[in-house]
């Protein structure tokens, strides 16, 4: 079967191609198909006729050279150096000689590309290698290494998953798509374990599989994996909206399960999920309560990991197209296009997503060619979730920080490491480098450290401002003067015991566990000090129960229980979420460039969810849908 398909292929695209092109080979590798080519000149030439078989064929298809008209390494690396200007900062160099491609680390990639490409095309002409550029992390990052080598040394490994999920996404539709359906298996009238099974009488792809990292069991943590109508050898893709661990925590353990198939996802949050994954495997095992998978599922789910960029289509399954959007929510967020069956019905599944800029990211996009389902997320969803401007929310934690810091105090802001601290960041970095506020140490906890680091190697994926800002202005915000790297328990010490006032971040948000809690055992029984919540506290956490104003807080150590008063100031300032408040939900819906048929709520609690899905019925005349995890939903 696989064989005749692939055939088929290679006929066609040999037919069309001129004969001076001298197809060695044509395999999948994915999604895509790849030509192989003895004559690599004619790459560069014929770059039209190869776009215009890839779109008559409706395939993404990649020319690359064959492997023996490839120049020696050693006489590659110099050519490279010849060609690519020295302003690039290249810092590494290596090839991957599965995929023929040769791997360019650089400070500026831009200058290794060319305008319009023009300089990796000459790279190729010159020496049939196909030239894969990375950015070089301007501050250093551990978790961006790890994925890179764990890439490099499964690469052959890596080619035959691509090879057999190729043919697996070729193989033709044996049905006709003329009915889809939405089980819903987590996150929905709840916050946590996002997870659902979109499936068709061709596919199965699940979206997202979180994990709710404040749910006191292993029943209330995890999405039901154990609905009869999923099954992981049928499970065609994965598809993460981004790394947030309550839509991507529990990917590993499909792994751990076998399964072997991709998952798909933006290349940030490959990365952070991949940080977030690690350190979520660490904190459970420093406290004793392990997850049901480990280290070595993480590698696994790396090894299947399949990025795609913003607005790239792509065939996930024989009937399914998958194409990402920004969703302005954190670095690499998406909202998934799903184009089922030949334009038989179109889903956008929204994940979190932020209708507004933000310092850090542009807003959620609205514009999709057709959309006749919408799945979308509904945490600030009831009619009081009307938060202040970011603007004045920034005003009001600015005052917070102005009246600790007079006092002497000490202020902790418990966050998620990926998203609101680099926005904090950015906001406290403005107005201490204009002099707002007086210039006190900002102590970035580890992870947020690392989760800052995987920012600044993506800034293509970050607003046009602070993009600006690092290409032209050549100054890296994150990386300035104020900021200092937390990495050990010592500096954490010196860090509590300094007589001084200062800013510390770190994680958890929402005080569930991690170096959050560490501080604010240490910080809580002393007036002067002021704990900020910038986030979404869920029900049960810790963060949850000082926001409704415990001060008396037992938490068990050691097997004994220690109970903690609260005397420092507890203050909440919301307007810095990067989840859309609900005059950005209904205005979303309002804007939307296409008027959707029915419109499923998720991602909130029950009275946010229903009050939405409610109000748009109302406001729009659009049906509307509130499941609850098991229901399933019949969208086509
Ligand atoms: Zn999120
Ligand atoms: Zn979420």
């Amino acid at each position: 079967m696989t064989r005749t398909i692939l055939e088929q292929i290679k006929k066609t695209i040999i037919n069309r191609l001129p004969e001076e092109v001298q197809v060695a080979n044509v395999e999948f590798e994915g999604p895509e198909v790849v030509i192989y080519t003895k004559n690599p000149a004619v790459i560069t030439n014929n770059g039209d006729l190869v776009r215009k078989i890839a779109k008559d064929m409706r395939k993404r298809i990649i020319i690359r050279s064959d492997k023996s008209v490839l120049l020696d390494q050693d006489k590659t690396i110099q050519k490279i150096h010849e060609i690519v200007p020295e302003d690039a900062g290249i810092t590494n160099i290596e090839f991957d000689e599965v995929t023929c491609e040769v791997i360019i680390e650089s400070h500026k990639p831009g200058l290794v590309i060319g305008k319009f490409g023009v300089t990796s095309r000459e790279i190729t002409k010159n020496t049939g290698w196909a030239p894969k550029i990375l950015r070089t992390p301007p501050i250093k990052s551990g978790i961006i290494e790890t994925i890179r080598n764990v890439n490099k040394n499964s690469n052959k490994e890596r080619k035959e998953i691509l090879q057999t999920l190729g043919a697996r996404i070729h193989q033709g539709t044996k049905h006709d798509s003329d009915w889809a359906r939405i089980t819903s298996m987590g996150g929905f009238k709840e916050v946590g374990r996002s997870c659902m099974l979109l499936q068709t009488p061709n596919s199965r792809v699940m979206l997202d599989c979180g994990v709710n990292v404040a749910g006191s069991d292993n029943k209330s943590s995890f999405p039901y994996l154990n609905v009869p109508e999923f099954n992981l050898e049928d499970l065609d893709a994965v598809v993460i909206s981004h790394a947030h661990l309550d839509h991507c925590g529990f990917v590993p353990f499909l792994y751990h399960y076998g399964y072997e198939g991709p998952i798909y996802c933006t290349t940030p949050t490959r990365d952070l999920m991949t940080l977030l994954h690690l350190d979520h495997i660490d904190i459970a095992h420093r406290e004793d309560n392990p997850l049901p998978f480990t280290v070595k599922h993480v590698q696994k789910s790396l090894k299947h990991t399949i990025t795609l960029d913003y607005e790239e289509v792509t065939d996930i399954s024989p009937d399914i197209k998958l194409t990402f959007h920004n969703a302005g929510h954190i670095i690499g967020s998406a909202m998934s296009h799903m184009h089922i069956g030949d334009g038989d019905h179109n889903l956008v599944y929204t994940g979190d997503f932020k209708y507004e800029r933000s310092r850090l990211l542009e807003p959620a996009t609205s514009r999709f060619p057709r959309a006749e389902t919408i799945i979308m997320e509904s945490t600030y969803g009831g009619k009081e979730d009307v938060q202040p401007s970011r603007n004045s929310a920034e005003k009001e934690l600015m005052k917070t920080i102005y009246k600790t810091v007079k006092r002497g105090g000490k202020v902790l802001l418990p966050v998620f490491a990926v998203g609101r601290a680099q926005e904090l960041m950015i906001v406290l970095e403005e107005y201490m480098t204009q002099g707002l506020i007086e210039e006190v140490p900002i102590y970035i906890d580890g992870m947020i450290w690392e989760a800052t680091a995987i920012h600044t190697a993506r800034p293509e994926y970050l607003s046009k401002d602070l993009r600006d800002q690092i290409f032209h202005a050549g100054r890296n915000p994150f990386m300035s003067e104020p900021f200092n790297k937390v990495t050990n328990t010592n500096q954490r010490e010196d860090i509590i015991n300094s007589k001084g006032p200062c800013i510390i971040l770190s994680t958890s948000g929402m005080l569930t566990g991690g170096n959050s809690l560490e501080y604010f055992k240490k910080l809580s029984d002393n007036n002067k000090n002021t704990l900020v919540f910038v986030g979404y506290q869920s029900e049960g956490s810790l963060g949850k129960r000082i926001q409704k104003g415990w001060k008396k807080i037992p938490l068990k150590e050691d097997g004994k229980t220690i109970v903690y008063y609260v005397k420092m100031e507890i203050k909440t300032i919301s307007g810095f979420s990067g989840h859309s408040n609900r005059r950005q939900l209904m205005d979303y819906v309002r804007r939307l460039s296409v008027k959707p048929e029915r419109i499923i709520t998720c991602h909130g609690d029950p009275y946010k969810s229903v009050d939405l899905a409610t109000s748009i019925h109302r406001s729009f005349k659009i049906e509307t849908k509130t499941p609850l995890n098991l229901d399933a939903t019949r969208i086509l």
